[in-house]
């Protein structure tokens, strides 16, 4: 188990990459827990370190749906009976989980539907849990813990449901996953936004922090984050680049476009072959508005 201490009030339970993600845990006159995505043994020895348990814990709070986010949510309610928090277009999702996996692009119609829920089951277990939100939280919303005063920011293109969540009191962000990993910005499901996206990591680059909180590096604190945002962002730019030159040389369609991934070069489970197609289909429609390629009867073309 590995934790980083950001204050003396504020740490980092490191769950690493995907699936697990990193945890926050805020210790003031309540013990916070943001995003219980990473392994629930090592949350609770974090927890013995500062002479407290799991059934200590008094809220949790989700920054957005993703299974790997809100892994142990339930786990840990049933231990603790804290409280959970979600933004209004996370809770509704938390609460009925047939919405939130039609919202994440498998309805029932879906042939990966099966294998993605293995996948879920296998990886994070709990995230299917049926659970309610207790608190709704809106965008701007303030609250505070002892001296730390929470901000939400709702920062959409990943999922639309996505947020952060600015420390006040230190000048900090916890960024979720616009996570500023090797991999870079994900958008792999059909409601996910690349211009969304955009502006979000945007938003984030002129947020004034001392410093961003990633839900996913090993290191979580990354003060010099202006710079690392700007080269997160031009990811984008390349993946759409790759996207292009597949189209010039002759792919017509989103499939043919994925005979070469592009995202995920070196898998085949075809969950993630799914992901790779839907984040093609974003850039597709991201060069259509560009004026870069056109769409004729199902065919691509450039311009
Ligand atoms: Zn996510």
């Amino acid at each position: 188990m590995t934790f980083s201490k950001i204050t003396d009030n504020i740490f980092v339970v490191i769950g690493g990459t995907f699936p697990r993600c990193n945890t926050i845990v805020i210790i003031a006159d309540e013990v916070v827990v943001i995003d219980p995505g990473c392994a629930v043994e090592d949350l609770r020895r974090f927890m013995m370190t500062q002479d407290l348990d799991l059934k200590d814990i008094d809220t949790i709070i989700l920054s957005h749906i993703h299974p790997d986010h809100i892994t142990h949510t339930m786990r840990l309610n049933r231990l603790s009976s804290c409280r959970i928090a979600a933004n209004e277009i996370t809770a509704p999702l938390f609460n009925e989980k047939e919405e939130m996996k039609q919202f994440l692009g498998f309805d029932k119609g879906n042939p990966v539907r099966i294998l993605w829920e293995q996948l879920v089951n296998e990886k994070m277990f709990g995230a299917f849990d049926e659970g309610r939100v207790d608190e709704v939280l809106r965008n701007g919303d303030t609250f505070s813990f002892g001296d730390i005063t929470l901000k939400t920011l709702y920062t959409p293109g990943h999922l639309p449901d996505h947020m952060c969540i600015e420390f006040l009191e230190p000048n900090l962000v916890f960024a979720s996953d616009i996570d500023l990993t090797e991999f870079g910005p994900y958008y792999g499901h059909p409601n996910s936004s690349i211009p969304d996206f955009r502006r979000s990591i945007q938003k984030l680059k002129h947020g004034g922090y001392d410093g961003l909180i990633s839900g996913h590096l090993k290191d979580p604190l990354v003060v010099d984050y202006k710079d690392r945002l700007i080269a997160y962002y031009r990811q984008i730019d390349m993946r759409e680049d790759l996207v292009l030159s597949a189209i010039i040389e002759g792919a017509k369609t989103v499939p043919e476009v994925t005979m070469n991934p592009i995202i995920y070069p070196s898998l085949t489970n075809p969950v993630f072959m799914q992901f790779e197609r839907w984040m093609v289909e974003h850039h597709v429609a991201s060069l259509i508005a560009g004026g870069y390629i056109e769409e004729d009867k199902g065919k691509l073309s450039p311009i």
